[in-house]
């Protein structure tokens, strides 16, 4: 592990095991998530199989944090990461936000949180940004896709009518860190503080175009066709964000700054939830 202790997050566990971490194959990651949840009544394994056929696809790695109560119904939120399996440092910051939930578990009162830390087990296992049978996955979403991963995820997109959906990525030709928002219009006014609170830890990238899209401090509102989101023509849109590190920056740091990004959105969404209860 390179970072200091010092210049951790103050909720960021000292012995992270980062380094070690990083050759694990997708089922000795999630043993590591297992080995976590077992310490806490709040977070629990709960993995998807595949519901149907001969496929060799084993399923998803899913685990649920239900926090404290909070008053009113459970805030669903689904965490995604490492559908493209290159990029592997959303995955661990999964890992690392499930443990800073088990120590402090306040910080998800009123919410129950969906982890899908590995959305592509043989793409994270090969390294690679693509599914085993050569597909980028994340241009395949609400298409008809015959992808078992993309089918399992859309179930569980459909089943939960989830309140956000935030996924994890990084970029290898971004120097910053950025985001795109979709859906509802508050999406934009959770990443933003997302982007100020990841700024600690890494530099932001305000080019005024970013991988071919406008951009405004960071911010993208366009994104590609058949990626990871909720169904077209839904009623209630769920806020939508995607977090992109600049995938050469050393990666606990982008890690740190996925932790603090999802821990901003859990702290802003609470706040516009008892707002509205107000109105
Ligand atoms: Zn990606």
């Amino acid at each position: 592990m390179s970072a200091k202790p010092g210049l951790m997050h103050p909720l960021s566990s000292p012995d992270s095991e980062f380094a070690g971490a990083y050759k694990r194959s997708s089922s000795e990651f999630a043993s590591q998530l297992e080995a976590v949840s077992l310490t806490s009544d709040f977070l629990a394994s709960s993995p998807v199989p595949l519901s149907s056929g001969n496929s060799p696809f084993p399923g998803i790695a899913r685990f649920i944090f239900e926090g404290p109560h909070g008053g009113g119904d459970p805030i669903r939120i689904g965490f995604f990461a490492g559908i493209h399996g290159d990029e592997q440092a959303g995955s661990h910051a999964i890992l690392e936000l499930a443990r800073t939930l088990v120590r402090n578990p306040r910080l998800a009162e009123g919410y129950h949180l969906y982890f899908y830390p590995i959305c592509n087990p043989g793409g994270f296992d090969a390294r690679s940004r693509y599914s085993p049978s050569g597909k980028d996955l994340n241009r395949e979403f609400w298409k008809n896709s015959a992808e078992p991963e993309v089918q399992l995820l859309e179930r569980e997109i459909v089943e939960h009518t989830f309140h956000g959906l935030v996924s994890f990525h990084s970029d290898d030709t971004s120097h910053g860190l950025y985001g795109f928002v979709r859906g509802a219009v508050l999406a934009r006014s959770l990443l933003e503080p997302a982007l100020a609170s990841a700024g600690e830890v890494l530099e932001r990238n305000c080019d005024p175009v970013i991988d071919g899209f406008p951009a405004e401090n960071g911010i993208i509102s366009k994104c590609y066709d058949g990626i990871l989101t909720s169904p077209p023509k839904l009623e209630n849109t769920p806020f939508e964000i995607i977090l992109e590190t600049p995938h050469h920056a050393p990666e606990p740091k982008q890690i740190e700054a996925f932790v603090r990004a999802s821990l901003a959105i859990l702290v802003e969404y609470r706040k516009f939830i008892a707002f509205a209860a107000d109105l």
